[in-house]
């Protein structure tokens, strides 16, 4: 058992608090990480404003980075002192594990959004009451986490942490669906709609698979502009002249849209700014979204639903490392540093736009 300081969300929707707690000592197939970095996502609050009552007081945080402190006796591959990216958790056993497919594993929702482990219980107390945790099997915002070992991936000592961090849930929701799923032709059309740090990541990988042209939506200035600037041919704000827009930019129409405002309107859009046969993949979370069936039908369109990019995150995240390391992958470029303790500051910068990757650090 240790002491710990943990960013709490003590109800429903309210702001972080962060308080001291006590976390428990790993179990045989868990690592204590102590926290270097961790991302700020919006499922982070998206989740922070929706999750049950019942299961507060809650910590969240999903992108966390740090060093390995100590393994459980059964942990195999990682040893205190190495360096790590946290990711989404997984059993390793189900059918879509066993297929290098675990981000739709049986037990995600038990593993990853229950509040705490697969058995109910959580290594997290105050003064002896039980915390929740087990975010994506994590529980970030936190100075130190106890995670299973699935859900730890060794990174270079030499990475910064702040790069690290935001790989093991948005650079690799982003890419993954470039890379994993959609896997573009070159010279192919690819229109990202959303400039947030999913979109971006989106945005660069098809930048690194040759798709000409890359093109970005997003209603905020200074993303556009980073988006253009990282390499997108265009980018345009999302106003009535966007579809037809798109489709001229991508000579009659993109084959693949990258959907990550999870603005059901945007979908439906996303369908017109396609070529016969294109391909739109949704990230967004949440909502409905009504199609024209003869619009879908008619043009043969191919709707991908991803979730973290289809990424089997031990093989992926060092595939976007060596990319970075290449030059083909900056995500440097959309990531802005706050100290743990501004973790409500990271989050206004984040809503209002003017921050694209908010992520905490530790000192
Ligand atoms: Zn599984
Ligand atoms: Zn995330």
């Amino acid at each position: 058992m240790r002491r710990i300081r943990a960013a709490l969300t003590e109800a429903p929707g309210a702001p972080f608090t962060i308080r001291d707690a006590d976390l428990e000592d790993p179990r045989p197939h868990e690592v204590l990480v102590r926290m270097t970095a961790v991302g700020v996502c919006h499922t982070d609050l998206g989740m922070r404003d929706a999750w049950p009552r019942h299961l507060t007081p809650m910590v969240f945080g999903h992108e966390g980075a740090g060093l390995v402190e100590a393994v459980g006796p059964e942990v195999t591959g990682l040893s205190p002192g190495d360096h790590v990216c946290l990711t989404f958790a997984s059993c390793g056993t189900c059918e879509q594990c066993a297929a290098n497919h675990p981000a739709y594993c049986h037990a995600a929702q038990a593993l990853n959004f229950s509040g705490g482990r697969e058995d109910g219980t959580t290594a997290l107390s105050l003064d002896g009451t039980r915390l929740h945790a087990g975010f994506f099997g994590q529980s970030s915002f936190a100075t130190h986490a106890v995670v299973h070992e699935r859900g730890v991936v060794k990174v270079p000592s030499d990475l910064p942490a702040a790069i690290a961090a935001p790989l093991g849930c948005g650079g690799q929701t982003g890419a993954g669906t470039v890379l994993n799923r959609l896997r573009p032709e070159p010279g192919s059309s690819l229109v990202v709609l959303g400039a947030g740090g999913v979109g971006l990541s989106a945005l660069m990988a098809a930048l690194a698979v040759g798709c000409d042209p890359v093109v970005a939506v997003d209603p905020v200035a200074s993303r556009r502009a980073l988006a253009v600037d990282l390499g997108a041919e265009a980018a345009l704000a999302p106003g009535d002249g966007m579809v037809a827009s798109l489709r001229d930019l991508t000579g009659g129409g993109a084959h693949h849209v990258v959907e990550t405002t999870g603005r059901p309107e945007m979908a439906r859009r996303a369908v017109g700014a396609l070529r016969p046969r294109g391909e739109l993949a949704l990230l967004g979370l949440g909502g409905e979204v009504t199609f024209d069936v003869m619009g879908l039908l008619a043009k043969g369109v191919r709707v991908h639903g991803v979730i973290e990019g289809d990424s089997d995150p031990g093989r992926f995240v060092p595939e976007l490392i060596g990319l970075h390391r290449r030059g083909l992958f900056p995500i440097d470029r959309l990531v802005s540093t706050f100290p743990f303790e501004e973790i409500e500051a990271a989050v206004a910068a984040m809503r209002d736009g003017s921050v694209v990757k908010p992520v905490l650090t530790f000192t």
